[in-house]
């Protein structure tokens, strides 16, 4: 399969140049569709993460790229953006290769990584500093600035949208970036390396090191060379990248796990909601930090949209990810293992009130080593329950009836996350209620992810992090801001 492959894939980007892994090391990545060994990555470690900030500082003292104003940064962003467009089918079939992505999803993450980079190109250009009013004599102004060399940490279940998001708003305010992929998935993010090399990012703007979490990763969160970290990832890893970040006083971002919540009421048009409220829970195999895991319902309704969610469970398919069905596999035997044992919870439940109420079916020719779980609806589920309270990261979704708008609001803002929700009503006057009663960083009223909107600021509270990605707001992460006062008299 390797020989496969359009590129070598075992090197790291480092100062515009492909090459080995200072210890030589190489890691595998695996296909989840069936298990085997798709392609070996450089196992980065400290020396290349020493060798890549270097590389980065030395592109904004010495390089073109410190030296390009925002208007030239905007073009060579905009050009990358047109060579993913050109380049959607190939990274689809990596995206489905490694990731275990059916093609339909890592097309449209191709796009979104286009749009990103589209609209950050765009932005590059248009983010200044003020003139303040104070007292006669002075002038005072503000100046926005990059930070210097920012630190990406990004995870394998949408590589394309993270760096994308991250990556693009660093580069737009004319940072410097090291981007450490996943070692379970990075594919796409090696492609994105040498469509940014192709399109004319100078060398050393970007640098990609592939490694393990705790080498390369933990090298790049201590790094007294980074002067800003972007993570995405875990409650437990953001936990560690945030520590790592305090000893050197720099500002980090976390884009950390969810257990959102759409909130359906009786009066909802559900002919509209259904499609968001089963695919929220499927796409990526459930692997998704916006996915929406638990679906509440007003009691009155809760019958008929269980009894059209389960329809729409048994009709769904899970696959290979080249067959571009349904559902995927998960990434890893790991992450089945993680998954399995919540559905035993599932089937164990019965003296809580948990029922299966339905599941999605593997095809018969889907290869017994992938890593296959069947989408399941499991419905009646206390909302205290473990089912209903952790982030389980594959295609299970919990359904719950609550009997208020009040209670919904309890439920829904009743875990550690606060992520996103999705809420479904015609009242103008609940729709807002709920819109500033729910704790989480995103608000869909009658739909759910707004199509993925890279125009809207993105991030999370309590557990799910802080910090805002996506949006202008990115480019205001991303930069620092300035004070000049100048005393003329
Ligand atoms: P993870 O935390 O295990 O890994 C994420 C990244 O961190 C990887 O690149 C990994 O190599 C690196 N890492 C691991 N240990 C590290 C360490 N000690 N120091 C520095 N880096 C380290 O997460 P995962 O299991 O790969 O990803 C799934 C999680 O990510 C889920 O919880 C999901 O909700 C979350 N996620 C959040 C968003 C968001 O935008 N909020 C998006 C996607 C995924």
């Amino acid at each position: 399969m390797a020989s496969t492959l359009p590129f070598d894939t075992r090197q790291l980007f480092i100062d515009g140049q492909w090459r080995d892994a200072a210890s030589g090391e190489t890691l595998t990545l695996e296909n989840p569709s069936d298990g085997s060994a798709l392609a070996r990555i450089a196992r980065g470690m400290s020396a290349d993460i020493d060798a890549a900030v270097a590389a980065a500082r030395r592109a904004l003292d010495d390089g073109a790229w410190g030296r390009m104003s925002p208007t030239e940064r905007g073009r060579v962003l905009s050009a990358m953006g047109r060579r993913v467009l050109e380049q959607v089918e190939l990274l689809a079939q990596l995206e489905a290769l490694d990731v275990g992505k059916p093609l339909k999803q890592g097309r449209a993450d191709a796009i979104a990584l286009a749009r990103y980079l589209e609209f950050y190109g765009g932005a590059a250009d248009k983010v200044h500093g003020e003139t303040l009013p104070f007292q006669s004599g002075y002038t005072v102004l503000t100046l926005r600035e990059p930070h210097g060399v920012t630190g990406h940490i990004v995870p394998w279940n949408y590589p394309m949208q993270i760096v994308g998001r991250s990556v693009g708003a660093a580069l737009a305010m004319g940072n410097a970036c090291v981007l450490k992929p996943a070692e379970e998935a990075c594919l796409t993010v090696l492609a994105f390396a040498r469509i940014a090399h192709e399109a004319g990012l100078p060398a050393g703007a970007l640098n990609v090191v592939p490694g393990l979490g705790e080498e390369a990763g933990a090298a790049l969160a201590s790094h007294p060379g980074v002067a800003h970290l972007s993570f995405t990832g875990s409650v437990a890893t953001g936990a560690l990248v945030q520590a790592a970040a305090a000893k050197n006083t720099i500002p980090v971002t976390l884009e950390l796990g969810g257990k959102s919540p759409q909130v359906v009421f009786a009066d909802a048009d559900l002919d509209a909601a259904l499609p968001y409220l089963v695919n929220a829970g499927i796409q990526n195999a459930g692997q998704t930090c916006s996915a929406a895991s638990r679906i509440l319902v007003e009691r009155s309704a809760y019958d008929a949209v269980l009894e059209r969610m389960a329809a729409r469970y048994r009709a769904l398919r899970v696959g290979p990810a080249l067959a571009d069905l349904d559902v995927g596999p998960v990434i890893s035997s790991r992450q089945h293992s993680i998954v399995s044992r919540y559905l035993e919870l599932a089937r164990d439940g019965a003296s809580a009130g948990l029922r299966i109420a339905a599941q999605g079916e593997i095809v018969a020719d889907a290869p017994s080593s992938g890593h296959y779980v069947r989408p399941t609806l499991v419905a009646g589920v206390p909302d205290t329950h473990v089912l209903a309270q952790e982030e389980i990261f594959g295609p299970v979704q919990v359904l719950m009836a609550f009997d208020s708008e009040a209670d919904a609001v309890r439920i829904a803002n009743g875990t550690p996350f606060g992520l996103v929700a999705g809420v479904w009503t015609r009242d103008g006057a609940r729709q807002l209620r709920l819109a500033r009663a729910l704790k989480c960083g995103q608000v869909f009223i009658n739909n759910y992810g707004a199509g993925g909107g890279v125009e809207l600021p993105f991030g999370g509270v309590k557990r799910s992090g802080h910090g805002r990605e996506k949006g202008f707001e990115a480019l205001y992460g991303f930069s620092t801001l300035k004070t000049v006062a100048i005393q003329h008299g």
